[in-house]
């Protein structure tokens, strides 16, 4: 893309009603514009992000097992009626008539509607173990908006559900989730710790929520600093594997973590002093496995290899895909802009031109543009005619992780600079070593 083609609607000044960085930086880098209280548009570059975030669960989902549908965002309350909820929600659920004086909602979660699905057309153990998720955008008209993406009313989520014969299939999956959720985050650039939490209005007894550390989260954590030296990496999963998945679950689970809820001072006591770690945290997801609190309600039922009829076990699974931009940046950014981690930038290398209508610099600047593109790579190209201190502070307050400046004095002895946003440190070296460079860090992701 070349920038003056492009929207990028940044801000020099700092919005007044932002009141964390994550919330500044994406009004100022023309990420997003606020239409309502906690309903924003993704504007090109916010939206770049988002998409490149949704990308990452959805692999992950899949690679997992799990089964892509998409479930509608208006669901009608009889739905709801049925599992006892329509009266429970309260005033976060947005609640419509048609035109027909139906009572229609907005779906803050979609548990109702994927066991009406289930029950329509699954009805033997044969056809389990069964994982649905879609990605859609969820309404709840949150008491306090704020934070940008990270508390909005309209967010998009990823929610997925499980659907076993027995409870011990249904454990697997919630381990499996676990387990497909550490590196979905680890993608991204997160840290994100499972803390076991309190199940609020979805039900249940096991739950975990998944938490990254930043100053300005709304949760209050306690956990062992132990849990944050440990990390998923590149390990091999076989995700049917009962035991590899529960190994797992363990290993990140049995170290204290827990949010405030479910807090224990006696157990978080009992943590050698050095390692007792009091924080506030970012929740990006949560796990639950609830049974048959809806298969029961409901009526999704499975016939058992015995000839007997059983409501279902299952579980829900749910992972912010608009609050992670809010929570990667809240855990990468320095004062002069957002770090993008590799996984989700929205462009993978800047271009800066030094000497925009110098024939020389113009002509190898769309060189290294072409080549990064050839190389299936998408490059922001400045090509504005403005100073370089101006374009410096576009490339850092947008964040993208690795720059190549190109200027006539370098083009003399043959090189340009490549520059790192997170380190800051700049390299010279010849233009076609600075493509081959990019093209070698994003192979390697
Ligand atoms: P919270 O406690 O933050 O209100 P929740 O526990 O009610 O969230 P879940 O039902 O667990 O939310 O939804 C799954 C995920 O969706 C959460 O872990 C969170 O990342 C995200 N999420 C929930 N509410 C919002 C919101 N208002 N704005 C943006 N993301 C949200
Ligand atoms: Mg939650």
């Amino acid at each position: 893309m070349r920038l003056t083609r492009y929207f990028l609607p940044v801000l020099k000044e700092n919005p007044a009603e932002a009141q964390i960085v994550s919330h500044r930086y994406m009004l100022r880098a023309g990420m997003i514009k606020q239409q309502a209280a906690g309903i924003y548009s993704w504007l090109p570059l916010g939206y770049k992000v988002l998409k490149r975030i949704e990308q990452i669960v959805h692999e992950e989902q899949v690679r997992a097992g799990h089964i892509p549908l998409l479930m509608p965002t208006l669901q009608p309350a009889d739905l709801w009626r049925e599992s006892g909820r329509y009266d429970d929600y309260g005033q976060e659920m947005l609640r419509i008539k048609d035109r027909q004086g139906r009572d229609m909602l907005y779906g803050p979660t979609n548990e109702e509607m994927i066991t009406d699905i289930f029950r329509s057309h699954v009805n033997s153990y044969k056809d389990l173990p069964l994982t649905l998720y879609h990605i859609q955008w969820k309404f709840r008209d949150e008491m306090r908006p704020r934070f940008g993406v990270m508390r909005g009313r309209e967010f998009l989520m990823k929610d997925g559900y499980n659907f076993d014969l027995t409870v011990e299939d249904a454990l697997h999956a919630y381990n499996r989730h676990l387990v497909s959720y550490l590196r979905t985050y680890e993608r991204m650039g997160l840290q994100a710790i499972p803390m076991r939490a309190d199940s609020g209005p979805i039900g249940g007894e096991d739950t975990h929520e998944f938490l990254v550390l930043a100053e300005t989260g709304e949760s209050e954590v306690f956990y062992d600093s132990a849990v944050t030296d440990i990390s998923l990496g590149a390990r091999d999963i076989d995700y049917d594997d009962k035991v590899q998945c529960k190994a797992v679950m363990e290993e990140f689970t049995s170290l204290y973590a827990r949010t405030d809820e479910t807090h224990d001072e006696a157990a978080f006591n009992a943590i050698p002093e050095e390692r007792r770690k009091s924080a506030r945290g970012i929740e990006v997801g949560q796990i639950f496995f609830f049974g048959t609190k809806y298969s029961e309600a409901m009526g999704a039922t499975v016939v058992t290899p015995d000839g007997s009829k059983v409501p279902v076990q299952m579980g829900s699974h749910g992972i912010g895909v608009s609050r992670l931009l809010g929570a990667i940046i809240e855990a990468s950014h320095d004062d002069k802009g957002i770090i993008w981690p590799e996984g989700v930038t929205p462009f993978h290398c800047g271009i800066v031109n030094l000497k925009q209508g110098d024939d020389e610099t113009d002509a190898a600047c769309e060189s290294i543009y072409k080549a990064l593109q050839k190389a299936g790579l998408d490059p922001l190209y400045d090509d504005r005619n403005d100073r370089a201190g101006a374009k410096f502070a576009t490339m850092d307050l947008i964040g993208l992780p690795w720059r190549i400046t190109v200027g006539p004095r370098g083009l003399k002895n043959g090189v340009v600079e490549l520059t790192s946003r997170r380190t800051g440190e700049s390299e010279e070296m010849t233009a076609d070593a600075a493509v081959a460079r990019i093209i070698a860090i994003y192979n390697g992701l």
